[in-house]
């Protein structure tokens, strides 16, 4: 465990943080410096065909162990950090043999993690917890996905004995401003099933995920000097609220919302008075739903711009992702191996959703079944993520059970 360890603290030391206003791919430069560090480690393994391509991602395939044409099985995560806080200067801290105590973070004191507030913290006591210092978040999301990738295959090449088909590995980049997979080729990943390893605790199997559609709503007014405005001037920014009062916030908001329920969200509007521009997200596990969603967008622009005869409301939808439950009915194999492997190291699988993307929704959608799975990432996005080795341990076990599993098949 101590080199899953090692292996982790090393990736999160190394500044990833994903750039949406870059205008480069990958978005930052630290994730090719992650990405060099990782090829270097793979060929050390002793995988002949690693490689890091013209965007910064990382492949590689261990051969097969078993006679016959079994199915490959890819393993993907992604090397890059959320932008929502710094990932620059990771001091990661590990506290051995958790006390149950609160841990209050060294770089800034009113950081405090609470097991009293922090349930599955709670249930880690005697465990090896892994925190920040309070002033970044630590990127287990992630790169916990990462170390355990890395170390099921280097235990795979130690384990020859172990039955498995070709394992292909990917590791992504700006998966978190929504790019994780613009670059990767499901022919040249070459894979029967893919699994992320990107999800939360342990025990887990996210089998769905929300279908994502984008409103660009589009509200033209006419624009003049306020002293000769009377009768002429048509205000976009007083249209655009009128628009979003008319939208069902009540029991069609993110705040309003959790468990299967899908939104509309309203999230930047920008502009002024010649021209107003709002973009509302769209999700909904039912993927027809986001055209009834959209249908009423259409319709409430029809309604408002009744008022205002001269001026223009435009409604363009631009798909994102869909959800993964679509794509995943078509191979069962691919959840179903995946509860098999969790069984067979001792735990009892849960499947669950995501009320948001993951790679594995876009590479589902390719034609790529991908389920993603945990791998020990809590509290993500924030100073007070955290992560646990023992967790961690047992996601790298679920992976060679699951390469096992799936050896049993033919392709
Ligand atoms: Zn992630």
């Amino acid at each position: 465990m101590s080199r899953l360890l090692d292996r982790f603290l090393r990736y999160v030391r190394v500044g990833t943080t994903a750039n949406e206003k870059s205008g480069t791919y990958p978005s930052s430069p630290g994730q090719r410096v992650l990405g060099a560090m990782l090829l270097n480690e793979l060929s050390e393994m002793g995988i002949l065909d690693a490689l890091q391509d013209e965007n910064g991602i990382v492949w590689g395939t261990l051969p097969a162990t078993v006679a016959h044409q079994a199915p490959t099985v890819a393993f993907v995560a992604h090397v890059d950090t959320s932008p929502e806080t710094t990932g620059e200067g990771v001091k990661p801290i590990v506290h051995e043999g958790y006390d149950g105590e609160d841990i209050v973070l060294p770089g800034d004191p009113t950081k405090v993690l609470r097991p009293a507030e922090d349930p599955d913290l709670a249930k880690l006591v005697g465990q090896t917890i892994i925190t920040t210092d309070g002033t970044t978040l630590l990127g287990g999301d992630d790169k916990a996905g990462v170390a355990v990738v890395m170390e099921a295959a280097q235990r795979m090449l130690e384990q020859p004995e172990l039955p498995r088909g070709p394992v292909r590995l990917c590791f992504t980049c700006d998966e978190e401003i929504g790019h994780g997979v613009d670059h990767v080729d499901i022919q040249t990943l070459g894979a029967r099933v893919a699994y992320t390893l990107d999800g939360s605790g342990v025990g887990e199997i996210d089998i769905e995920t929300f279908s994502a559609d984008l409103a660009t709503v589009t509200i033209t007014g006419t624009n003049i000097h306020p002293a000769i405005a009377k009768g002429r001037m048509v205000n976009a920014v007083r249209i655009a609220g009128q628009f979003l009062a008319r939208l069902p916030c009540n029991e069609q908001a993110p705040e309003v919302t959790d468990g299967r329920d899908g939104f509309l969200h309203p999230y930047t509007i920008e502009g002024g008075v010649g021209k107003t521009t709002i973009r509302i997200l769209l999700r909904d596990f039912d993927t027809p739903k986001l055209a009834e969603r959209a249908e009423l967008l259409r319709q409430t622009a029809r309604e408002v711009v009744k008022d205002y005869p001269t001026a223009t409301i435009e409604v363009k939808i631009t798909e994102q992702y869909r959800n993964m439950a679509d794509g995943l009915r078509k191979e069962p194999r691919a959840a179903a191996f995946a509860e098999e492997a969790m069984r067979r190291v001792g735990l009892t699988p849960k499947l669950a959703i995501v009320r948001g993307g993951t790679d594995g929704s876009r590479l589902t959608e390719k034609g790529l079944p991908t389920p993603n799975l945990s791998t020990g990432e809590h509290n993500i996005h924030s100073p007070l993520e955290w992560t646990c080795l023992e967790e961690m341990e047992t996601a790298v076990r679920v992976v060679l059970e699951l390469a096992g599993v799936w050896s049993g098949e033919r392709s």
